[in-house]
């Protein structure tokens, strides 16, 4: 039993919790400083602890005497008598703003440096500031906001999976290696002078064995690190609720993680979600929205023109078609009105994606109207008004060139189109499924092939028989959970078969002796009787990044890194000893010179 009588408690109320019930009481609150107005013969102080902010009155005494030595973010304990405020200073939008406390008693628990940056500036602060001294940024009512929000979360994915049977397992995290395509991070072995583990890029050769281990049913918040370069939502480190089933089809996982998200939107943000989500096949989405990440906010789907170019007149289309490539047009209501800069500007896009040009019209009270109207036979102009149900005002924007480049240059316009334009609308969450990818793509030299995915993906049963001769033609059961544009995470049904993944292997260029010293334990795990599965990874800050507005993933981790991968807070990566280095067997070259550098 707690010696500890309520008399003595550190505090009997959190700062949040004041409000007018309590008018009348005693009540001994703690908490920071978050903000001090030294009155003159007044002091007001605002406490600030997680649960909220309360003004607290200093006004003689004890109390007063010892406010000059306040200073901003000082830790306080105060006790004191809940009072209303006086008429015209109630402050309604807070939860304690109708009252204060008068302070009898106040005792600082612990001082404050001066302050690189207040908490609530710390947006005018540098990231490498704000990353040094987290904590303090971290008291800030947003970023402990995302914190709750992503515990919220954490627990209803938690608590979801754990009601279906779904079984917690940890997975090692020093490991041979995990093909997800990044570069592995890895660890010196003391014990085994000259060589290395790795750190999981993901579980999967680790869930995928569990499903030949019986379990059925696995789920883990499982930390994934992936050295790679860092772009604007990346993190060297990132948490997957990453999840596999045995026994299932693409449906069966489609179902639980529905529920599951919409659960976790609900229970962590308040906010609904319909299911089940809509499905798009990824050759729908490519051709449709120029992605295979759509933004089904909003319409405006891309059409295609292909059919009705011959003969059109404008040579840069014909000759487009002529040779295999494709014409696609986005229909922009009521944008006709646009200025040449600004299309211009859409131009600029459109070519950073690939594109020769962007071609434009509109559409005028007498058809079609400046751009490339004058090239526009009228029976093209007639078709195409039909096809697209024109209108007056519209502008025709079209790219015209190899598809890839085509559908990816107009998707990008699109988006930004619907941007500049005001159509996405706020608070809206549109969740689907991006379906049927193909299992291969080219490799960057044009000279192999590599999995879309990874290469634990099963191609669809009608496509084994044709895997060797054309990979390219191999559709995957591989899908992907898409949000407003946004990756939320990807998964697939497994191969279970020793045979079909050493062919897959074999076709994205390994030989024998690679895939064996690399991945021989997992097919012989397949060997031993691995039943079908499949599984999906959805990542954790993503999907709270999503649901608080965040403009970054470093909002809502605790301890993020620099786009440098670096942590201003603890310094690192830092250097170890010279004893650490002989135990390790490991010796530090001189960095490469400044020609060789870039070798
Ligand atoms: N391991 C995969 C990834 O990290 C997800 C999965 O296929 O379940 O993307």
């Amino acid at each position: 039993m707690s010696q500890n009588s309520a008399n003595d408690a550190v505090r009997t109320h959190r700062c949040g919790e004041i409000n007018t019930h309590l008018i009348g009481g005693t009540v001994t609150v703690a908490g920071w400083a978050s903000r001090i107005r030294n009155m003159g013969g007044l002091v007001f102080v605002d406490l600030r602890d997680r649960y909220g902010v309360v003004q607290v009155v200093c006004e003689s005494g004890q109390p007063l005497d010892l406010a000059r030595d306040f200073r901003l973010e000082c830790v306080l304990q105060v006790s004191g008598t809940v009072r209303p405020r006086p008429e015209g200073m109630v402050n309604p939008d807070k939860e304690t703003g109708a009252v204060e406390i008068v302070a009898g008693v106040v005792t600082i628990l612990n001082g404050c440096a001066p302050l690189p940056f207040q908490v609530d500036q710390a947006e005018n602060a540098s990231e490498e500031l704000r990353l040094k001294y987290r904590y303090i940024h971290l008291r800030h009512p947003v970023m402990a906001r995302n914190l709750a929000v992503r515990h919220r979360a954490a627990m209803a994915a938690r608590n979801y999976l754990s009601a279906h049977d779904f079984l917690e397992v940890e997975t090692p995290l020093l490991i041979k290696t995990t093909p997800e395509g990044a570069r592995d991070y890895v660890v010196p072995s003391r014990i085994h002078h000259g060589q290395f583990y790795a750190l999981p890029q993901s579980p999967q050769l680790y869930k995928q064995i569990l499903m030949a281990s019986g379990v059925d049913r696995y789920f883990q918040l499982a930390r994934c690190l992936r050295d790679e370069d860092l772009r604007k939502d990346r993190q060297p480190e990132h948490t997957q609720i990453d999840l596999e089933m045995s026994f299932v089809r693409e449906s069966d996982i489609f179902a639980v993680v529905e529920e599951m998200v919409a659960r976790i939107f609900e229970e962590a943000a308040g906010l609904i979600v319909t299911t089940p989500f809509p499905r798009i096949s990824y050759d729908d989405s490519m051709n449709l929205y120029g992605s295979d990440k759509p933004d089904l906010r909003f319409g405006c789907p891309m059409h295609t023109l292909d059919d009705l170019v011959p003969g059109c007149g404008f040579s840069v289309f014909e000759e487009a078609v002529a040779k295999g490539g494709t014409v696609r047009c986005l229909r922009a209501p009521e944008l006709g009105g646009w200025s040449r800069k600004q299309v211009d500007e859409l131009e600029e896009l459109a070519k950073k994606h690939g594109a020769h040009g962007l071609a434009r019209t509109k559409v005028g009270a007498g058809g079609f109207d400046t751009g490339i109207a004058k090239f526009l036979s009228p029976a093209f102009q007639e078709a195409l008004t039909e096809r697209l149900g024109l209108q007056e005002g519209d502008l025709l924007l079209m790219v015209a060139g190899p598809w890839d480049k085509t559908v990816a240059s107009l998707g990008a316009v699109r988006l930004e189109t619907a941007r500049l334009a005001g159509w996405i609308p706020e608070g809206t969450w549109a969740l689907t499924w991006v379906r049927n990818f193909p299992l291969f793509e080219r490799t960057p030299d044009g000279a192999g092939w590599t999995a879309c995915h990874h290469m634990f993906t099963q191609p669809r049963p009608e496509d084994v028989a044709g895997l060797e001769s054309d990979p390219g033609a191999a559709r995957a059961q591989l899908y992907d959970l898409v949000c407003n544009g946004v990756e939320l995470g990807s998964g697939s049904i497994r191969i279970h078969q020793r045979e079909l993944q050493e062919l897959v292997f074999r076709i994205a260029g390994m030989q024998p002796e690679e895939y064996l010293g690399k991945f021989g334990f997992f097919l012989d795990a397949l060997g031993f009787g691995a039943p079908p599965h499949g599984g999906i990874a959805l990542g954790l800050d993503r999907l709270v990044m999503l649901m608080t507005g965040s403009p970054s993933l470093r909002e809502v981790i605790a301890f993020p890194k620099t786009t440098l991968a670096s942590s201003p807070l603890d310094g690192s990566p830092g250097h170890i000893s010279p004893e650490q280095l002989r135990e390790l067997n490991l010796a530090i070259t001189p960095p490469p010179s400044v020609e060789g550098a870039g070798a």
